[in-house]
């Protein structure tokens, strides 16, 4: 007799699902109207939209009590992306950065006047915090990066250019990654936060891409822009420590990813059984059948691999884990976005139904945050327990 299989290991609890059935009601009752808006007009979500999500305990949740966030686990926080991101990832940009972007870096690091200045902002929704990572020529090779923060009397001034920013422009502050002293590699990376009307600091014209509307991305420069030395987040010679909490994000990429792929796909769903063709519903056609169900089966595997990387505690998940649940979420979400198009025909590809959006939202994922290609090469050192050098 084969043994028993436990079933219920990635179950919610009681509490958890109370927490995504708020999000939920949340977001499908007040936000679809504002998202649609922002897919028309590109413009971000404004500060009073944050600012009641805020109220309605939607931000910062896994970001200690102590600092104006709920002290939830990161698994609560991704049940809450999941839910505004089905709407929406415009209308999510705010949550996910409050719970997986560089907020917790911060959380983590920085010195306690910073903390106390910048967290509770962010948990109020008074301010969003954007990653400025990329550049120019360091985009794979985050480490070939050329940003410099030269030491002054006062703190650092820093040179350079970013690029790909999401949230540059609108977004309130910036963790920027930079190179303090000479040398190349990444024992001098270091990262510090920027105001966004700090002097010295501008931006280029906004990027017009695929999807990602109403979330922002521009070019940073940075012209001689002289920064308090408690702005210093990481100090160099701690990058692998840092990226351990880019791991989260990962996971968080892999969220939006899903949403993207489950609303397709329930649009699609929906659609088959109403469409009529030949006489029948489209669903019962077998080819239909088999592309839903392939669809199901991928989404539903993206989501356990979401949740097997952030667990239910506070720790950070692992890069193995969260390189496979980032890696496995791209690619399936870029795949059923396509046949939620395809099964919907021509009314796949029209912007009404909002199949085509969820498609061009979701290609963005498998880039952002490091690119398919380089979450292989992480899970390969994984299996074989050494990195590759890439030079
Ligand atoms: C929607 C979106 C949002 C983003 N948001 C941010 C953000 O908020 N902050 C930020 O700092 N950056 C952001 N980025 C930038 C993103 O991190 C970079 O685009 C990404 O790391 C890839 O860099 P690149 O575009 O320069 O591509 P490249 O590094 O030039 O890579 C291009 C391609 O070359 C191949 N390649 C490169 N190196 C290797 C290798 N070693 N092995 C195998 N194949 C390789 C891969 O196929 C890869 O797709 C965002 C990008 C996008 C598209």
């Amino acid at each position: 007799m084969l043994p028993e299989v436990s079933t219920g290991l990635f179950d919610l609890s009681a509490d958890q699902i109370s927490i995504q059935s708020a999000a939920r009601k949340f977001a499908q009752q007040e936000l679809i109207a504002i998202a649609d808006e922002i897919e028309s007009t590109s413009l971000p979500i404004n500060v009073g939209w944050r600012q009641k999500y805020a109220r309605s305990g939607f931000l910062g949740v896994n970001i200690g009590e102590r600092w104006g966030g709920i002290g939830l686990s990161n698994l609560e926080a991704l049940l809450i992306v999941k839910e505004f991101a089905l709407v929406s990832q415009a209308v999510a940009w705010p949550v996910f950065e409050s719970v997986v972007g560089p907020i917790k870096i911060i959380e983590k690091f920085a010195g306690e006047d910073l903390k106390a200045r910048l967290l509770p902002a962010v948990c109020r929704g008074e301010i969003v915090i954007a990653a400025a990572m990329s550049e120019p020529d360091a985009g794979s090779a985050l480490t070939d990066l050329r940003t410099t923060a030269v030491k002054t009397q006062n703190g650092y001034v820093l040179n350079g250019q970013k690029r790909w920013c999401s949230g540059a422009g609108h977004a309130e502050g910036y963790l920027v990654f930079c190179r303090m002293g000479d040398g190349r590699g990444r024992d001098n990376i270091a990262a510090i936060y920027v105001d966004r009307d700090h002097p010295g600091l501008s931006f280029g014209q906004q990027e017009s891409l695929m999807g990602f509307r109403g979330i922002g991305s521009a070019d940073i420069f940075f012209d001689n822009a002289e920064v308090p030395e408690s702005h210093v987040v990481v100090s160099p010679g701690s990058i692998g420590r840092l990226m351990s909490v880019f791991n989260l994000e990962r996971c968080g990429n892999a969220t939006m990813c899903l949403a993207n792929a489950e609303a397709a796909f329930q649009i699609s769903l929906a659609y088959v059984q109403e469409r009529k063709q030949f006489g029948k519903p489209i669903v019962d056609f077998q080819a239909v059948q088999m592309r839903l169900a392939d669809m199901y089966m991928r989404l539903r595997a993206a989501e356990l691999l979401i949740y097997r990387a952030v667990g239910s505690s506070d720790a950070l998940p692992t890069a193995e884990a969260s390189s496979l649940a980032k890696c496995y979420a791209n690619e399936i979400a870029r795949e059923v976005t396509s046949n939620a198009m395809q099964i919907m025909g021509g009314y796949g590809y029209a912007r009404a139904y909002g199949v085509e959006r969820r498609h061009r939202d979701a290609w963005g994922w498998g880039v952002a945050g490091g690119v398919i290609d380089i979450q292989k090469i992480n899970l390969a050192s994984h299996l074989v327990g050494r990195r590759f050098s890439q030079r």
